[in-house]
């Protein structure tokens, strides 16, 4: 495989380079959203991604007769290496754009793509994801939350828990039991879920840095139509784990910029910057942490130019998604580790002081790194799929 970008891919970073410089307006900027209150960043978040959508880059590699562009993953890749160097904010729905949109392609019905897909694709829509329960996480087929069927509706009960961005979202994909009578795998069944249903409450969790990122969600009596189920009635393990594949897989791409950018700005950090009478750059430890997570990094870059390779010759994720999810995770908390060490107390200034790192980048980076061994499958589950499915392991 040849690694270096085509003339084509090329002339693409030049256009949609053009297009951030053009589009993104100062106020938009990451580093200025970071300054706002959690709903006024919402609300910038969701122009901001209107404006993607009508300009089609949400879509970018979607198929087209799904009103995406019809683009490589390598363009895809591109598009977000230059968002991320125009420090451009990722679109609020990410739930729809990356994990319930290409789900919907491979099984929903001819309807719920005529009825989702587009208003995902132009940036109309936020969806969120209800999967997790206070007692179903990382074992989520045990999840409790009951839908029974009641004529042409479900009726949908029970408590969900860590829901990103479900107080802005639109709709919900909800994972629900709809048969009690059989393995907990298989009674289970997925649902788009209208967030305006009569019967829901969503609550906001308050973290200890004052926002709440997640929220917990309360179904009372909430009636589903039966033609919202999302890939067959009790069906909705097999559905969430493609979703799943789906999540854990194409993160790495977004990611691996913004690690790229960090690395450079502690290696700098680290040459300008003396401690004990030497430049930091000197210090054994220091170098050998440096070069671990340039090796991380650039191991990273290499898996997804292989990930991106496999798609493009129509083999679809699967396992290796385990293994980008455990790298990727592992990466992002050496790398940030890093920061911290390097910065001392000064890491510890955030957004908004005069004493920050990087306008404080380092230091939400760093808090938010704590959550990345537990989303979308926690660390130790990574493990336990990678034993068994790609090293036959017995379980
Ligand atoms: C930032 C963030 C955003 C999230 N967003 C969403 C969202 O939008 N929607 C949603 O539904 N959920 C969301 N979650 C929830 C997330 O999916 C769960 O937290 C995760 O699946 C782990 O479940 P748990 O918290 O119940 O931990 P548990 O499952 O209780 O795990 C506790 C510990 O035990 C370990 N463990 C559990 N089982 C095993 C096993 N079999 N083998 C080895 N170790 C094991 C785990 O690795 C972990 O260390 C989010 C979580 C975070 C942190």
């Amino acid at each position: 495989m040849d690694l270096n970008l085509t003339p084509a891919e090329q002339e693409f970073r030049q256009q949609i380079r053009g297009w951030f410089a053009e589009n993104l307006p100062h106020e938009w900027k990451m580093a200025q959203v970071r300054k706002l209150s959690e709903d006024d960043a919402a609300a910038t978040l969701r122009k901001w991604q209107l404006k993607l959508g009508e300009a089609g880059w949400l879509g970018l590699s979607w198929p087209r007769e799904y009103g995406g562009r019809g683009g490589t993953l390598m363009e895809q890749a591109i598009y977000l290496t230059e968002g991320h160097h125009a420090d451009a904010p990722l679109p609020l729905d990410w739930v729809g754009l990356r994990l319930l949109g290409p789900t919907l392609m491979d099984v929903g019905t001819p309807e719920q793509r005529a009825r989702y897909l587009n208003r995902i694709v132009t940036g109309q829509m936020v969806w969120c994801q209800g999967f997790s329960e206070p007692n179903a996480g990382s074992d989520l087929a045990g999840l409790h939350t009951r839908a029974v069927l009641e004529g042409d509706h479900y009726v949908a009960n029970g408590h969900k828990i860590w829901s990103t961005t479900a107080q802005y979202a639109d709709w919900c994909m909800l994972l629900a039991r709809t048969n009690p009578e059989v393995p907990k795998h298989k009674g289970i069944t997925m649902f788009a879920v209208d967030m305006q249903s009569p019967g829901i409450t969503v609550r906001p969790i308050k973290q200890i840095g004052g926002t709440s990122e997640f929220n917990e969600i309360f179904f009372e009596n909430v009636r589903i139509p039966r033609d919202n189920i999302i890939g067959g009635a009790e069906n909705g393990w097999s559905v969430a784990m493609r979703a799943l594949t789906y999540e854990r897989g194409l993160y790495t791409m977004i990611n691996q910029a913004k690690y790229r950018t960090s690395w450079e700005e502690m290696a700098e950090y680290a040459r300008r910057t003396r401690r004990r009478g030497r430049p930091m750059i000197e210090d054994p430890r220091v170098r050998e942490q440096l070069a671990q997570s340039y090796a991380d990094i650039e191991l990273m870059r290499l898996t997804n130019l292989r990930y991106i390779s496999r798609y493009q010759r129509g083999v679809q994720p699967a396992e290796e998604s385990s293994l980008m999810k455990l790298h990727w995770s592992m990466t992002e908390q050496r790398l940030y580790d890093l920061g911290m060490t390097l910065g001392g107390p000064k890491a510890l200034a955030m957004t908004g002081s005069p004493a920050a790192l990087c306008d404080g980048s380092w230091n939400n980076y760093y808090f938010a790194s704590r959550s990345v061994t537990i989303y979308g499958g926690t660390q130790d589950i990574q493990r336990n799929l990678i034993a068994e499915r790609i090293y036959g392991l017995p379980r």
